[in-house]
């Protein structure tokens, strides 16, 4: 298959060539911003239920931090390759800039498969993750948060893991904690309702209504379950497929994304949730839809599928599901992209906020949490939109034209140049 061909961080890097060309970025910031500044390769010893020690290979990566700490998540994954970890590395540095947060951006992944650990496994997993990297992060320097596969709880004992080795309580080393050890509140369906935001406004761009749009969400994590639920909540659309690894399920009058949530609890997945029918994840992708949530894994919209697809949005909650050949065919066809580094930045947006209320100790109502999170979504949406309208590029060079030209910036004015003029 074509997916397994793809490295994610020669995407990352082909985007990166694309913006420098159109930004005319001088040569040595763009070959700096081409590889990671730093990375950890680490090997933790896990003790098994079964009493036998497993040696599990970890990374993390700091892209670049020339507009503040790094940030980023942690992903627990089973196919986890330094290439994925530094793409979405790279992509969380524009992911920031983009957002105008202060920070730069790293990440980390593990490899492993969770499904397969019990919660005593996990955990000290968890914990010898951060005891092999606990020196290079910190409030000030790196602070880590969730992504695929790992959860509140993660966070919980990472930061108590941290904690304990610095000698002192200390919140803001990492975000997308429960909101009982510091998390922020609407950190959970942050990345979600970012996204339903940057919809909101693509629709209006589209003069489409959202108002019974029919919506398909390919995924049914943290990011889809949640993009499901608000889209339904707030605009009243329809949810007419969701999936998860085993298949996916397809109801043209459309079902309760709520009580799928409750079926997937109960029985492990999304299908064979009553009144549906079975639909692959492929066919999902290809549906008749006004809108399309890949929030799975990347690369799953090809060059070979992009064709077929006819959803009139997509919005990427996902990192990195479109390749660049994709894109093409997308922009060609009129499909309004939203990209990935955009369309899921709800989630560092609020992981911010959460950082700056564990470093000032005064803590917001929730309200607070999302008239901030929609005034810097919708901003993001417009720059991009304008930007891609501009230069008669799609929204994903736009958005790195946007991001690239902010990190290089800081580059140039902190001095990280070749010689002093
Ligand atoms: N893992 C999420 C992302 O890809 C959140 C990162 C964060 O909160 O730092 O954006």
């Amino acid at each position: 298959m074509q997916k397994k061909k793809l490295n994610p961080f020669k995407i990352a890097q082909a985007q990166l060539d694309e913006a420098a060309k159109k930004l005319g970025l001088t040569p040595h910031i763009h070959q700096l911003l081409r590889k990671p500044m730093r990375e950890y390769h680490v090997t933790i010893p896990v003790k098994m239920d079964s009493g036998k020690i497993k040696r599990f290979k970890g990374f993390r990566v700091q892209y670049n931090d020339a507009r503040g700490p790094c940030k980023g998540g942690i992903r627990y994954h089973p196919d986890e390759t330094i290439d994925t970890v530094r793409a979405l590395a790279a992509w969380m540095t524009w992911k920031t800039a983009l957002l105008n947060l202060p920070f730069g951006g790293g990440k980390g992944g593990v490899i492993c498969n969770p499904k397969e650990m019990s919660s005593g496994e996990l955990e000290r997993l968890s914990r010898g993750y951060i005891r092999m990297i606990f020196k290079y992060i910190g409030p000030k320097v790196d602070i880590p948060a969730p992504d695929v596969y790992t959860t509140p709880q993660i966070m919980a004992w990472m930061m108590d893991e941290y904690s304990k080795l610095i000698g002192y309580y200390c919140p803001g080393v990492i975000t997308g904690k429960p909101v009982e050890v510091g998390g922020s509140l609407g950190r959970d369906d942050a990345t979600a309702r970012g996204g339903v935001y940057t919809v909101r406004e693509a629709a209006r761009h589209l003069k489409l209504d959202t108002k019974g749009a029919t919506v398909a969400v390919q995924g049914y994590g943290n990011a889809g379950l949640n993009a499901a639920i608000l889209s339904q909540e707030i605009f009243g659309c329809k949810i007419v497929a969701v999936s998860d690894t085993k298949g996916g399920i397809y109801d043209p009058n459309g079902f309760d994304p709520k009580a799928v949530v409750e079926h997937k609890r109960k029985v492990g997945s999304v299908i064979n949730f009553p009144g549906t029918e079975f639909i692959s994840n492929e066919n999902l992708l290809e549906l008749n839809v006004d809108i399309l949530w890949p929030a799975a894994l990347e690369n799953v919209i090809t060059k070979e599928n992009a064709p077929r697809i006819k959803a009139k949005i997509i919005a990427e909650a996902a990192n990195g599901p479109t390749t660049p050949d994709a894109d093409g065919i997308l922009y060609k066809n009129g499909v309004f992209v939203i990209p990935d580094f955009l369309c899921n930045a709800g989630g560092v947006t609020v992981s911010y906020f959460e950082w700056v209320q564990n470093i000032t100790g005064l803590y917001w109502e929730l309200e607070e949490i999302h008239r901030r999170l929609d005034e810097r979504m919708t901003r993001a949406l417009h720059n991009t939109l304008n930007m891609s309208l501009e230069h008669k590029v799609n929204m994903r060079v736009a958005a790195h034209m946007i991001a690239v030209e902010r990190v290089a910036r800081a580059m140039e004015l902190r001095g990280w140049r070749k010689k002093i003029k």
